[in-house]
């Protein structure tokens, strides 16, 4: 077990511990906020020397994920190494997990960057998932376009891996559009889902340790829009008391059957007629699950520092009704000027609750995520009334 910073009885300090993360991302600068508050250094293995967690970290190495020298460096300058993004190359936590501990393990990412596998394990641990099927090679096509009648239609074609905020997917409305769809994504490797209608979609946050202790965040509701999240809202409004406490239930049984170590984020649709499937899971916190810096009185990402540095877990509270608004570099462009306009963040911050997260990033694309709102407040009614004052001021769509 890692301690964090301690003085010796003489008062000098001890050796520092120090935390490394594979991706230099918002995820991973959270993560730096969470590690350095315990007392940890920090350090960040990503190639872009502009990144919001290098900004913050003690060390950036400024490398490959592949590049072995980097590698060695960050088994010789961590105690204990995390990610913050799935496509991470296995390779990478399999070189740094044969000098330091590692969590989330290789065996466990490599399920959930693959659609086809992350659903394989949702079926062999008896969670149920959205009717699919891989397509992959010329043969699975002609017998996806051979079955007559074959119930995945309309479905949503998604590639297998690389895919994340709705990229890599397309809509197949019916059968015989299955070929050009499938062209469209450059026959990659792809799994076809079929597209149900959704009630509402929820997320829930777990962490394991490697004694088999299982902790959770409360079930996230969450709104896309065009494939990226766009609000959550904790406590979930539209969610059944039994509903989210099988969400709860299945996504630590998700968490168990891979041995997880780590920070787990299990995302839900929820059907009108109650029934609940898996949609897909992520080896690290979850955009749904930053309210709980604010909102909780521990966050997703100290349950990411403590179950990399082996610390104990206790289950959260959430102390706070909360909503968090995703905000991307759309609204840096809403009043349609040739150049950027920076959104009133003064009237915003004016309004009671509200906790501003910008990540650092220079330039507001569009669709980019460049920070994220939460609101708390005492009550769940306060907090929305609040957040549709933000939504209003900063010109975002009303939920
Ligand atoms: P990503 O990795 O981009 O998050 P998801 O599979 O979660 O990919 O899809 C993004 C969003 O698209 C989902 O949150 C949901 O709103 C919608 N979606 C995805 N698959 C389906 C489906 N089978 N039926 C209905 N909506 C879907
Ligand atoms: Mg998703």
């Amino acid at each position: 077990m890692l301690q964090p910073s301690t003085l010796r009885p003489d008062g000098q300090p001890t050796p520092l511990g120090v935390l490394g993360v594979l991706g230099g991302g918002q995820l991973g600068r959270m993560f730096v906020h969470a590690a350095q508050a315990l007392g940890f250094r920090t350090a960040v293995l990503d190639p872009d020397p502009d990144s919001p967690a290098g900004h913050v970290s003690h060390l950036h190495l400024q490398a490959a994920y592949t590049d072995e020298a980097a590698l060695a460096e960050m088994a010789q300058a961590c105690d204990a190494v995390t990610t913050e993004f799935e496509n991470v190359p296995a390779q990478a936590l399999r070189v740094l997990a044969q000098h330091r501990p590692v969590a989330p393990s290789a065996q466990a990412v490599a399920v959930c960057q693959h659609r086809a596998l992350e659903k394989a394990h949702f079926t062999a641990c008896g969670v149920p998932c959205v009717p699919h099927a891989r397509l992959e090679t010329a043969a699975d096509l002609d017998a996806l376009l051979g079955a007559p009648g074959h119930d995945l239609f309309p479905a949503i074609l998604k590639t297998s891996t690389l895919g994340y905020d709705g990229k890599g997917q397309v809509r197949v409305e019916r059968q015989p559009d299955l070929a050009a769809a499938w062209a469209s994504l450059r026959e990659v490797p792809c799994l076809l889902e079929k597209r149900v209608a959704l009630a509402a979609e929820l997320s829930v946050v777990v962490a394991r340790d490697a004694a088999g202790q299982v902790v959770h965040l409360p079930v996230q509701q969450n709104l896309h829009r065009d494939g990226i999240l766009a609000v959550t809202v904790v406590p979930a409004p539209d969610v059944p008391a039994e509903v989210a406490a099988q969400a709860v239930q299945r996504a630590g049984t998700v968490a168990e059957s891979l041995g997880y170590v780590g920070v787990l984020c299990v995302e839900f649709f929820l059907l009108k007629d109650g029934t609940l499937l898996a949609n897909e899971m992520a080896p690290r916190p979850h955009n749904s699950g930053h309210y709980s810096i604010d909102a909780c009185d521990l966050s997703q990402f100290d349950l990411q520092v403590r179950t990399t540095a082996g610390l104990p877990l206790v289950m959260p509270r959430q102390h706070s009704p909360a909503v968090m608004l995703n905000l991307l570099g759309d609204l840096w462009w809403a009043a349609g000027d040739a150049l950027p306009v920076t959104p009133p963040w003064s009237e915003v911050l004016a309004l009671p609750g509200t906790h501003l997260h910008l990540y650092g990033k220079a330039e507001p694309r569009r669709g980019r995520k460049m920070g994220h709102l939460t609101v708390t407040a005492a009550t769940p009614a306060q907090a929305r009334a609040v957040a549709l004052q933000a939504v209003a001021l900063l010109g975002l769509q009303a939920f």
